[in-house]
């Protein structure tokens, strides 16, 4: 008997072969997909029948999104720095305020971003870099509390700039010597495969603040722990000037010289490419994690996805965090991503919705490696699957349900989430932690957080408030 019946809607499944069904159903049993098919062919089979039946009839279902680019540390930072570029973005807002932290409001922040991720469709996701000041033990036992799944990395440097700035990066952030990598290894040797759900990577800071040997050591270590590494990489044009003055080196070729391509990594944004660079990219099958909204609203630059798509690069999508997006919503990137490339080509063709929903499902499952596991609804993967409501005007008519997904969905269009064979949302109630205390707690800890660092104390509004 399985463990839980979805029946009825349109699958889509992004199986090899990218089978579409309608009028489909799924069984799913001890955490595994046991069965997918035409539901009058799966209703007569009794090893299929369940007490828990989900029945899907007005429904899309598909395997959970893949979150590539996500800062937990960054929920309660979101309405905090809009209207400003990377560097000053960092330096004067994003930066003070993380380096401010106390263990139990950055908690507070992990546990909002997954809140967030969770009601809108994410089932797996890969956090950027946790710091020692988060706590980031607790951070992550509280990953797998709410069931979620995810490759945690962790911060790595040892100096203290961004591109050609020196001695940028907040006090509060600063983690020299070899204490970040030391503690990296720490959080790998106590968590890292936690019941198949908890990953822990090599999260290198952006280049100027890893020197060399560092970042050498950090691409052996991840080979030999067979684990992965995301880095941010020419998000803006300061990156490139960095890698060009210093070591000659555009920079995906940069990051080829110290170890940083390859299936276990993925560099974040990658907007400043050039035609060699992506093909680089594409040779040593390194992923690139798009993330549209932060690059348009930092005025990063528009990344040259479709160009990469062409060469074979495995591109996948991520949100950024809270100051960036401003949402965890990968729905909506999904659409942002849909609509930059024709925007930036003027080429309504530039890119088709199956490639953006691929981006945000199988090719995020290779980017974390885990392809064999999740990304796809196939028998005898693991069960990672989300419903989401079609039966709202901005889904009608349902003539086309891939579109409909990338271009007129949203987060809040998703009812029911299925984690590792586990109901982990129905019909929008989140059932593994209590979401009122979670809304409660986020004020109360971004004011305290907001006040001792002396930063979005007062709202950026123009507007006066009475
Ligand atoms: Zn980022």
């Amino acid at each position: 008997m399985a463990d839980i019946y979805i029946r009825g809607g349109w699958i889509i499944t992004m199986d090899p072969k990218r089978r579409v069904i309608r009028d489909g159903a799924i069984a799913v049993e001890d955490g595994v997909i046991r069965a997918v098919g035409k539901r009058e062919e799966l209703d007569k089979d009794y090893r299929y029948h369940s007490k828990v039946v989900i029945d899907a009839e007005r429904d899309i279902v598909l395997p959970g999104l893949i979150n590539t680019h996500v800062h937990l540390a960054q929920g309660l930072l979101r309405g905090c720095a809009d209207y400003l570029p990377l560097i000053p973005w960092l330096r004067d807002r994003v930066w003070p305020l993380q380096g401010n932290y106390k263990p139990e409001e950055a908690l507070v922040s992990a546990q909002l971003v997954v809140l967030e991720m969770l009601k809108s469709g994410t089932t797996t996701f890969l956090e950027t870099g946790l710091v020692g000041r988060y706590g980031p033990d607790q951070i992550i036992e509280f990953l797998h509390k709410s069931g979620i799944r995810a490759a945690v990395a962790r911060h790595v440097m040892d100096m203290t700039g961004y591109a050609l700035e020196e001695n940028i990066l907040h006090e509060g952030l600063v983690e020299l010597g070899d204490k970040s990598f030391k503690d990296t290894i720490r959080l790998y040797n106590k968590y890292h495969g936690w019941d198949n759900r908890i990953w822990i990577w090599f999260g290198p800071r952006t280049p100027g603040a890893v020197s060399i040997e560092l970042y050498r050591k950090i691409s052996e270590t991840a080979k030999e722990l067979k684990t992965g590494i995301t880095m941010h990489l020419a998000e803006v044009k300061a990156d490139v000037e960095y890698t060009m003055t210093k070591f000659g080196k555009k920079p995906v070729e940069f990051a080829q010289w110290i170890g940083h391509t390859g299936p276990n990594v993925v560099l974040v944004h990658v907007v400043w490419a050039s035609d060699e660079e992506i093909k680089i990219l594409a040779e040593t099958k390194t992923t690139v994690s798009h993330n549209p909204c932060s690059n348009m609203k930092l005025a990063s630059g528009a990344a040259r996805i479709s160009d990469m798509l062409r060469e074979g690069v495995n591109v996948a999508l991520g949100t950024d965090g809270g100051p960036s997006n401003n949402d965890y919503d990968l729905l909506r990137e999904m659409k942002h991503a849909a609509l930059l490339q024709p925007l930036r080509t003027l080429d309504a063709q530039a890119i088709k919705a199956e490639q953006v929903l691929e981006m945000a499902t199988i090719n995020g499952a290779r980017a974390l490696m885990l392809d064999k596991m999740i990304g796809s609804i196939e028998v005898g993967k693991r069960a990672d699957i989300i419903v989401v409501d079609a039966w709202k005007p901005h889904w009608k008519p349902l003539n086309n349900p891939v579109s409909h997904l990338v271009y007129s969905a949203m987060g809040s269009d998703v009812k029911h989430s299925i984690i590792d064979g586990k109901l982990v949302m129905f019909n929008r109630k989140i059932l593994t932690f209590n979401e009122e205390e979670v809304l409660e707690k986020a004020d109360k800890a971004a004011w305290s957080l907001y006040e001792r660092a002396g930063i979005c104390v007062k709202p950026d509004l123009e507007w006066p408030i009475e």
